[in-house]
Order: structure tokens, then C-alpha cells, then sequence
């Protein structure tokens, strides 16, 4: 009797047998439910093996195999393949995470979605009249589509320089060669504003949106529909990148620097990686575009793996806003606010243009103290405070969650006057309506928008002109594209311009290029004011200058000189538990297993295990373990053999731990 061997999503590498009576070759990549211990699992069939290492007469079989949806074809099977090896993970695991959770119960479509193939008699709807494109973007179309076969673009171009119309044209020559296009966003619901302008572009297309807020059912349908060829552009967040395509022609990535590509928990892929070795697998082009390309990728331009397209200028704007810092050492400042920047809010006010004030800290202010004896609201779970929200009156950990009711007196000694200390967007908001009781202003974070249609109606009244001054986080700083908004006003930014990670530097910078990006970009010339107390820090005037290379290259040299990543590759294993000693002590051992391999040992460093750096996190105590090699397939070669022996250690119950190539903090 035929035998399937099987992927099942537990944490162990290896593969299961199972008996299928009417199995065939043409079986492998259906999924397939098959007993499991007391119950049964859902998993993928890989093979069927001409032989079985178990006695087949102990082989259980299979429950049902899932024939009404079309199998995963072999190069699906190859990426999660990959991504399993590269990444350290189970495929059961990886194919767990690729498919999407609602696949099982979902149905092959029975027809072709009529509405998206046109009759004859039917008049296409009207296509939106195609903008001259720009020099810039003119000359790299050109540079792009002479290419043939794999080749990493990265397209990097100035905020506002119109890299969405460069992905559109492509996309378009894409779909007109009967290919389909997968084009990744960092996270769709920031930029409701870009979906809207690809199914604008591609009425014709059947567009896909894959996305972990979708229901369970139209994400598998989404899927289904990538998977038979139905779906000509599957458009999508990190996890789209599992989408398979029959007649993939085009990768887009937009944003590549985002963080967001990088799963930070469970597989730690990173989705612009994957994307790349996807393009490759199947010899097509993929583009990587930002204004602020991450350093990897950037060096990448530099030393010729990826070819570099520039748009050096602003597409609709005349220019780049200006930007200037603001030396608050020399000023007073009015809870967080310099003159200079109020005279500025006042100015556009009275303008009648937006202005933007961005605080990467929601809340009302990071700490509540007692100055009587030194109590801080610290979060009895996380090594971390737990911030004011004045606006449901409670103390939240932006960690874990917890949260209390903000006390009336210090709970230690009594003191009734408690203060709040520092700043958040919820205070910068209060202060603005004191400050201009007759502006409309807007407060834009996670506390603010908790909902997409919540969002969505937020950025509708910005669009409208419905609103006069915003107050923003990191998620004003993606994407957005309001032609009047002309101010932007940073505050707060120097508490990461001493952040330990060594990354931390290039973030800000990404960061303020973004949102200070924002500022100008129609008709209207766009200003942009940094608080700060450094206003000769380098990275401050690479900011000022427009010059993304000029920091680039200096944040290079620094990288370069201290072997870190883009000279050097990167693993962290981690290990956390409910006692630190016990997290300290794993990683110890696993230290010591990798003393063993003195030759490769040679080519990976091999670090002290330390606390990380938020150390309590939800009741548990957590330690890292770094790992360093100049050279990626040493450390690859490295890992394969090092964690298997690292999977057979026995630690506490409570103990977990993880491995995270190419990890983004450390
Ligand atoms: P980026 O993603 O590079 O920051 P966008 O793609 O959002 O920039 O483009 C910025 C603005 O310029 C948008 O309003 C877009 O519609 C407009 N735009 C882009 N290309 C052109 C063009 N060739 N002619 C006129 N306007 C353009
Ligand atoms: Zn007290
Ligand atoms: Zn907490």
C-alpha cells in the first residue's frame, strides 16, 4: 500500500509515514489530516517514499486527504523548504506559518470570478489618465525593463520622488505579459491611501489583499486564488510572501527598510529576504524600494549584488522640505515645546495648512513618580514603567498590557502629589488645545486608532482638510501622501540617538526621513523643525542636508570598524524562564556544546550569554546568546550542526527558547 510522508506543525525536524490507499505522485502538496498521538493534525504530504524506515504494518493511515484544493506545487514546496533550513525552523512548522490557518476548510473557487473577465459589450472601466512620468522615474523604468531574468533593484528615492508609479509601470508591463506580481507592504492597514491606488490603476486585475487582519476565510481564499493563477497581483503584508504563484513575473517591496518584513516572534523570516530568493528561484525581477534603504541593502548597491535606481527629485513638489534642528539647550521649553516651533504651528495655522507634531510615545507621559520616595509606576511584570493614560485615567505596560487604575496618592508613602513625568502624544495634544483653543487637532496612534475603520476614517479627515494641527507616532511617518500638510515638528528624538542597539542610529534616521517626508509634497513647500540638544550630531546634519549616502557612509565605516552587520552575519539564540539564573544557565551549556567545533568555531564568534536588555518581560526573565561570523554559509554551516546538539540539552519545563537569524535587535 502506498505510503505519504507527511509535514506535521510540531516543534521536531523530521517527517511522518502514513498509509494512503489510493495515494498517487500526484498527491504530494495536498494537505492531508492524519491521527496524531490521541488525536489527529493537519499536515502537508512531501513524498512518497519508495521505502519506509518503520515496519509498515505499524504505519497508521491517513484521515483525508484534501484533494478540492490544488496541491502546492514544487517550487512552493522549495521555498518553505528553504526558508525551514535557513531559518533553523521545522518545515511542519514553516508550513504551518506559510499556510494560511483557514486553508483546510476552504473550497477551490468552482467558477472563474465573472465580474473580472469582461464581455465583450462591457466597456472596461476607465482607466485614471497615466501621469508623465518624471525624468527620473522615466530613466529608471528604462534601466529596468532592458534587464532580463533574476536581478535586485533597489529603488531608492527621495520621499515624495513617486517610487509608487515606478511599481505601478512595472507592474503593468508585468501583468500585460500574462505574470502576476507580488507586491509587499510593511503593513496595509497604515496605507489604505496605496491599496486603493493599485486596484485604481488595475480595474481589469484581479488584486488579492493577504494580511494577518483578515477573516480566516478570505485570507484562504486569497490564498486559494494566489495558488490557481486567478489572482494577477497579490498584494500584501510580510506574510503575503508565502503566497504561491503559478506564473510569478515581479517583486515588489515596498518600504524594504521596514522592520516589520522581520517576523519578531516564533520563525523570525524576514519576508524582504525571502522575497529575494523567491525572484532568483524563478529568474524575474524584484524591486526593493525606499527612501531610506536599509544598510544591508544599500551595501549591497554599493558592491554590485543589487543594482541601484535613483529618483533623486521630488515627483508633484518643487523641492525636499527644508529641515532644520531646533538647539533646545538654548531656549525655553513649554512642556516639550520650543518658541520656535510654536511660532512656526501658529504660522501655518494661520496659513490655513497642516502641520504635524511627531512623539514616538503614545500616552500621556511615560512615568508616574512620587518625588516624596522615589516610587515609579513600574510595571510588576516587566522590567519596564507603565505609562499614564490620563484619557481612560489608567497605568499601562506598553510591554505586556497590565494595567491599574492611576492612583490618587503614592501607594508607598502615602504623598497625594504624584507626578507624571516626560512626555507622551496625549499630553502634547492637551497642550496644543490650550495653546490653540480654536485649531482642530488631531491625535494619531495606536490609543487613537484602534480599529482599521477607526484609522481609515482618521486619515479620511486629514485628506478632507478637516483637520489643522495632527499629533502623531511612527505610524503618521509611513506612506501617507496629504498635499496640505507643510509642517512637520519632531520632538524627542535624541532619547535614541543613545540607544545601545547598534542599529538604533539608523533607525532614527529612517525615521525622521519619513515623517519629515510627509511635509510638502504637492504644491505647498514643506518645513520641517527637529527639537534637539545636539544639533551637531552627524546624523542631525546628513538629516538636515537630504543626505541619505552621506549617513549611509558614515554609519558604514562605524559598522565596518566594529564588525558588525552588513561585514558581519548575525544568529542570537534565546532563551527565557521564569527565573533568570535558569535562562543564563541553558545558554551556558550551549555554549559549551559549541566549544566542540574548534574549526568552525574559528569562523563564528561565539559571545557570553547576557540578560537582553528589556530582561523582564511578562513575568519572564529572558537571556541571549550572540553569535558572529564574517562569512553567512560558516555561520549557516555552523547553526546546522550546533543546534541539533542544542535540541537534544534537557532544560527546566519552563524553559523556552528560539533562534533568530539575522536578528534586528541585539
Ligand atoms: P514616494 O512613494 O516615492 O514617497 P509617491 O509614489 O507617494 O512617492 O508619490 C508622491 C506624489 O507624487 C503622489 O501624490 C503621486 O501621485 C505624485 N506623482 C508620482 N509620480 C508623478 C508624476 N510622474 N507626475 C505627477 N505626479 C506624480
Ligand atoms: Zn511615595
Ligand atoms: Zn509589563
Amino acid at each position: 500500500m502506498p505510503v505519504v510522508r507527511v509535514a506535521l506543525p510540531i516543534p521536531l525536524p523530521q517527517l511522518f509515514d502514513y498509509l494512503a490507499e489510493d495515494a498517487s505522485a500526484a498527491d504530494i502538496g495536498h494537505c492531508v489530516r492524519v491521527p496524531f498521538g490521541h488525536g489527529e493534525k493537519s499536515g502537508l504530504i512531501l513524498a512518497l517514499p519508495e521505502r519506509t524506515e518503520l515496519d509498515p504494518a505499524r504505519l497508521k493511515p491517513v484521515a483525508y486527504i484534501q484533494r478540492d484544493v490544488p496541491a502546492l506545487p514544487p517550487d512552493w514546496i522549495e521555498l518553505v523548504e528553504f526558508t525551514a533550513c535557513y531559518y533553523h525552523a521545522p518545515l511542519g512548522e514553516v508550513i504551518a506559518l506559510a499556510l494560511p490557518p483557514g486553508l483546510r476548510r476552504a473550497k477551490a473557487p468552482a467558477k472563474r470570478r465573472k465580474a473580472k473577465t469582461r464581455a465583450p459589450d462591457d466597456a472596461p472601466p476607465p482607466a485614471a489618465a497615466l501621469p508623465t512620468l518624471t525624468a527620473g522615474q522615466a530613466a529608471a523604468l528604462a534601466t529596468c525593463c532592458a534587464a532580463e531574468g533574476f536581478a535586485a533593484w533597489l529603488l531608492a528615492g527621495v520621499t515624495g520622488s513617486g517610487k509608487t508609479e515606478v511599481y505601478l509601470r512595472l507592474a503593468a508591463n508585468a501583468l500585460a505579459a500574462g505574470k502576476q506580481v507580488l507586491m509587499l507592504v510593511p503593513e496595509i492597514a497604515l496605507t489604505p491611501q496605496l491599496e486603493a491606488r493599485v486596484h485604481d490603476r488595475f480595474p481589469a486585475a484581479h488584486i488579492v489583499s493577504l494580511h494577518s487582519a483578515l477573516a480566516p476565510g478570505a485570507r484562504a481564499r486569497g490564498f486559494v486564488q494566489a495558488l490557481t493563477g486567478e489572482a494577477d497581483i497579490v498584494l500584501g503584508t510580510r506574510l503575503a510572501v508565502f503566497a504561491p504563484l503559478p506564473r510569478p513575473g515581479l517583486f515588489l517591496i515596498d518600504e524594504e527598510h521596514d522592520a516589520s518584513y522581520k517576523q519578531q516572534e516564533g520563525i523570525r523570516y524576514s519576508a524582504r529576504d525571502l522575497a529575494i530568493w523567491r525572484a532568483h528561484q524563478h529568474g524575474v525581477a524584484v524591486v526593493l524600494g525606499s527612501a531610506t534603504p536599509a544598510l544591508e541593502s544599500w551595501r549591497h548597491a554599493q558592491d554590485g549584488r543589487y543594482r541601484l535606481l535613483t529618483l533623486p527629485a521630488r515627483a508633484r513638489a518643487a523641492a525636499l522640505p527644508t529641515v532644520k534642528t531646533v538647539d533646545t539647550r538654548r531656549c525655553r521649553l513649554d512642556e516639550g515645546f520650543g518658541p520656535q516651533l510654536l511660532a512656526a504651528l501658529a504660522a501655518h495655522l494661520e496659513r490655513g495648512e497642516q502641520s504635524l507634531v511627531f512623539l514616538n510615545r503614545r500616552g500621556y507621559a511615560p512615568v508616574l513618580s512620587c518625588p516624596a520616595c522615589g516610587w515609579v509606576s513600574q510595571c510588576p511584570h516587566c522590567s519596564a514603567n507603565r505609562v499614564v493614560h490620563l484619557a481612560d485615567r489608567r497605568l499601562r505596560c506598553h510591554h505586556c498590557g497590565a494595567e491599574a487604575p492611576i492612583p490618587r496618592a503614592c501607594p508607598v508613602c502615602g504623598n497625594q502629589d504624584i507626578h507624571p513625568y516626560g512626555y507622551g502624544t496625549q499630553r502634547i495634544e492637551a497642550k496644543l488645545k490650550t495653546l490653540f483653543p480654536s485649531a482642530r487637532i488631531l491625535r494619531l496612534d495606536r490609543d487613537a486608532a484602534r480599529t482599521r475603520a477607526r484609522w481609515e476614517s482618521l486619515l479620511a479627515t486629514i485628506a478632507a482638510g478637516e483637520a489643522d494641527i495632527l499629533v502623531g507616532t511612527q505610524m503618521m511617518a509611513k506612506g501617507h501622501d496629504f498635499p496640505l500638510l507643510t509642517l512637520v515638528g519632531v520632538l524627542g528624538a535624541d532619547a535614541s540617538l543613545h540607544a545601545a542597539d547598534f542599529r538604533a542610529p539608523e533607525r532614527l534616521f529612517q525615521q525622521l526621513m519619513q515623517v519629515g517626508g510627509r511635509a510638502g509634497r504637492a504644491e505647498l513647500p514643506g518645513e520641517v523643525l527637529i527639537q534637539t540638544e545636539y544639533p551637531e550630531h552627524p546624523l542631525y546634519r546628513c538629516l538636515t542636508r537630504h543626505d541619505f549616502a552621506a549617513f549611509a557612509a558614515l554609519e558604514l565605516d562605524a559598522r565596518h570598524a566594529a564588525a558588525f552587520p552588513p561585514f558581519s552575519f548575525q544568529a542570537m539564540l534565546k532563551a527565557d524562564a521564569p527565573q533568570l539564573a535558569d535562562a543564563v544557565d541553558f545558554l551556558r551549556q550551549a555554549r559549551q556544546l559549541a566549544a566542540k567545533y574548534a574549526h568552525a568555531t574559528s569562523a563564528v564568534r561565539v559571545f557570553d550569554p547576557v540578560p537582553m536588555r528589556l530582561t523582564r518581560l511578562a513575568r519572564r526573565e529572558r537571556a541571549q546568546l550572540l553569535l558572529e561570523a564574517d562569512r553567512r554559509a560558516a555561520l549557516q554551516d555552523f547553526l546546522s550542526r550546533w543546534l541539533e546538539e542544542v535540541r537534544a540539552l534537557r532544560p527546566p519545563r519552563e524553559l523556552r527558547w528560539q533562534v533568530d537569524v539575522d536578528p534586528l535587535e541585539v
